[in-house]
């Protein structure tokens, strides 16, 4: 049973519609093959384009579609219930067009942003190093001033589309230690010294390329920066509480995905000559998974709701992917479960899902992180 569009506006409930159908028929049956294959669906990427969603949340002067980021939202948990690392894909090319719409230049949002929200490029985020994972204020890569232009150094890991991206949000040290030494820049695809050195082989998300990136005196000019000298860690920051949402939406996606392949197995499948889903062990296993995915959803849309009304909403985040993430853990690890035997198989798509869940609660600061800034908010204030 998919999420509940009835209190939508018209205007959301066409568009989620729009989506689903979208989903339904060319996301859902590719997912398999692809992550199998490992490929990268960039055919998807293109239809994505195509239906103006790789730029929902950006007005529409920029080449967005000018609504609100619940709506971009509801679209990435449709995305995700088909396809997982479809979404996750969305969410991260989100994330650096979001810096730049919110940190950027009028000039920048003209030549940067307009081409990522059209969907003519894709963006990444390359935050996380070998060394600074959890703490990404003791990132090591540097960025030497010179002349007009930055010459930047170092390595950067887990790139989501990495090498692959069109267009590279990179946070580097300009000043001294710690997180107001650092500075963020938007690098080109192709630019010299920028070296995609390793591709990931992954336990999930096959299909969303992770890599291993090496900046050797990779040249940026003053232009690309984004904001302040200093700005970076802070428009890293920023940019996650905006993704940390994105990912809850993945996650309700995905376990909803879960829920509604346990309920068509087990009223299908009989054993003491009865549905398997009339025994009360098991209807109350649905309804748990059924009453957390609610749970979550209205985590995640509460956090758009402040974020549309321009409130802040550092905590609501955190809490959205915390409990979200955890929520699809639980429920995607239930559904196969459910599905007995079948479901350690690949011939049915729960183990997938119960993959693909345990990314979500790494990426994007771990589960143990979104504890701490939660923790933090509640005893200093966001
Ligand atoms: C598939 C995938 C895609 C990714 N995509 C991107 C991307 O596009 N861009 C990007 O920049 N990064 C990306 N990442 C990186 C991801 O954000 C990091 O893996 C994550 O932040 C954790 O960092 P780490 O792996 O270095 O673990 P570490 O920080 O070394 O943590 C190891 C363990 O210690 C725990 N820990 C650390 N500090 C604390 C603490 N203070 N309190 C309690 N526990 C703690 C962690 O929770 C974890 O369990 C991706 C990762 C994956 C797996």
């Amino acid at each position: 049973m998919p999420a509940d569009t009835r209190l939508l506006d018209d205007e959301s409930r066409a568009l989620v519609d729009m989506v689903r159908d979208f989903a339904s028929q060319e996301a859902a049956p590719a997912a398999a093959g692809y992550e199998a294959s490992g490929e990268d669906p960039i055919e998807l990427y293109r239809k994505l384009a195509e239906l103006d969603l790789t730029g929902v949340p950006f007005p529409e002067e920029y080449g967005g579609a000018g609504a609100s980021y619940l709506t971009y939202l509801l679209v990435v948990e449709e995305l995700a219930a088909a396809y997982l690392a479809l979404a996750i894909g969305l969410s991260v090319h989100t994330l650096c067009a979001f810096a730049i719409h919110t940190f950027g230049t009028d000039a920048q949002r003209k030549e940067l942003l307009a081409p990522l929200a059209r969907g003519e490029m894709l963006g990444a985020y390359a935050l996380s190093e070998p060394e600074a994972g959890s703490d990404a204020g003791s990132l090591a890569t540097r960025a030497e001033r010179r002349g007009d232009s930055y010459v930047l150094n170092g390595r950067k890991v887990f790139c989501t589309r990495g090498a692959d991206a069109d267009l590279l949000l990179v946070m580097a040290r300009t000043g001294g230690p710690g997180p107001r030494g650092i500075s963020s820049f938007v690098v080109s695809k192709g630019s010299q010294g920028l070296v995609g050195e390793r591709k990931e082989d992954k336990l999930g998300w096959r299909s969303s390329p992770t890599w291993m990136l090496g900046l050797t005196d990779l040249v940026v000019p003053e232009s690309r920066r984004l904001g302040e000298e200093g700005d970076g860690f802070r428009i890293a920051m920023a940019s996650l509480d905006s993704g940390r949402l994105g990912i809850a939406a993945c996650a309700v996606g995905l376990a909803q995905a879960a829920l509604d392949a346990a309920i068509a197995f087990t009223t299908e499948r009989e054993q003491f000559g009865a549905p398997v889903a009339h025994q009360e062990g098991v209807r109350f296993m649905l309804a748990d998974m059924a009453t957390q995915i609610e749970a979550a959803r209205r985590l995640y849309r509460h956090g758009a709701a402040l974020r549309d009304a321009g409130h802040p909403y550092t905590l609501q985040a955190a809490q959205a992917k915390l409990f979200a993430t955890d929520v699809a853990m639980r429920v995607t690890t239930d559904a196969v479960q459910l599905h007995g035997g079948y479901g350690y198989i690949t011939e049915y798509p729960v183990e997938r899902y119960m993959r693909e869940a345990k990314g979500l609660q790494i990426v994007e600061g771990t589960n143990q992180i979104q504890r701490y800034v939660i923790g933090r908010a509640l005893t200093e204030g966001a």
